[in-house]
């Protein structure tokens, strides 16, 4: 089948002052229709940058989007409002994105009446099935974002983001802000959407324990770079890259069957500013050597879907 998202050689640059942050640098992946790609990595890495990217809600500075077919970086202006209708977006906070004094119907109407899609009637009616689709009661389409909990609010930021029915959704770190006990509720039901409107995601953590069981492969990323990207079972026993390694390391169930631990990672994340020459990982690495610190290592393949960037992974 063909790929719903190509997503080749993207650069994101920051001007700020005293230098340009390399917020993301050379990054490809790609995703087929009804997939879901988990984007992992520590704050800062570049990621939800990446999501944001791809739905030119920032411009990139460079590389190819092709999304559906289409070159996305390359639409004009009324090309890339009909594309946007595709892709959508779930954010980590959903109260931050809700406005307080938008009754939750005429907030998840809203992306209908941007598109001038339905009369008022019709898109009630479609409110309340959206509604329904997410696990709320229709009645709670004259209420206001304050009168629920997290949880309900991230649904209602669900439902707003398939209002148009899109093929694909960016969500970014939804269940972050969630209690633990909720978090699997919310994912269950974006796992059930998956299955009912065939959807696509792109689905970025900081975590790796939250993507295991919902996204079929998983790329971590260090500062910028996609420095790992395999199928999910994969990365998770065999991981490569000595980041990888010390993210798994640092998920707190045990199970010491699964793999062995490996040397914890040193130091802090360097400042994206003024990242490390060479590997970026070189002076948190445990293995690192000579080479490391001044040749940066390409993700390569090394068989079975899987791609690493280190010079001492086979
Ligand atoms: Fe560590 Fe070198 Fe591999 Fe980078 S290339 S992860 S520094 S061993």
């Amino acid at each position: 089948a063909r790929p719903l998202l190509q997503v080749e050689q993207l650069v994101k640059h920051f001007p700020v002052s005293g230098g340009v942050v390399k917020a993301v640098d050379d990054v490809s992946f790609t995703l087929h229709p009804g997939e879901t790609f988990g984007l992992v990595g520590e704050s800062g890495c570049g990621k939800t940058t990446i999501g944001r990217a791809i739905l030119r809600l920032i411009e990139p500075s460079g590389g190819r989007v092709v999304f559906d077919g289409r070159d996305l970086l390359r639409l004009r202006p009324a090309e890339l409002r009909q594309a946007r209708r595709d892709m959508q977006i779930v954010f980590q906070d959903p109260y931050a994105s809700l406005n307080p004094r938008m009754r939750i119907g005429d907030a998840i109407a809203e992306p209908l009446v941007i598109h001038g899609i339905g009369d008022k009637a019709s898109r009630r009616e479609r409110v309340a099935e959206l509604l329904r689709v997410v696990g709320l009661d229709p009645d709670y389409a004259t209420r206001y974002p304050h009168e629920f909990s997290g949880g309900q609010r991230q649904r209602i930021g669900i439902a707003r983001a398939l209002a148009l029915e899109p093929k694909f959704i960016v969500a970014d770190e939804p269940v972050s802000a969630l209690d633990v006990s909720v978090q699997a509720q919310v994912i269950n039901l974006l796992a059930d959407l998956r299955e009912q409107f065939g959807l696509t995601y792109l689905f970025i953590s900081h975590g790796l324990a939250v993507v295991e069981h919902f996204c079929a492969q998983v790329g971590t990323m260090y500062l910028g770079k996609l420095v790992e990207v395999a199928p999910t079972r994969q990365l998770f026993t065999q991981p490569r890259h000595p980041y990888t390694q010390a993210l798994l390391d640092s998920i707190p169930i045990p199970d010491p069957t699964r793999r062995k631990p490996h040397a914890p990672l040193a130091g802090d994340v360097p400042s994206p500013l003024a990242p490390p020459p060479g590997c970026r990982f070189h002076p948190r690495c445990p293995i690192a050597v000579e080479e490391c610190r001044h040749q940066a290592p390409p993700l390569r393949d090394v068989g079975n879907g899987h791609h690493v960037a280190c010079w001492l992974a086979s």
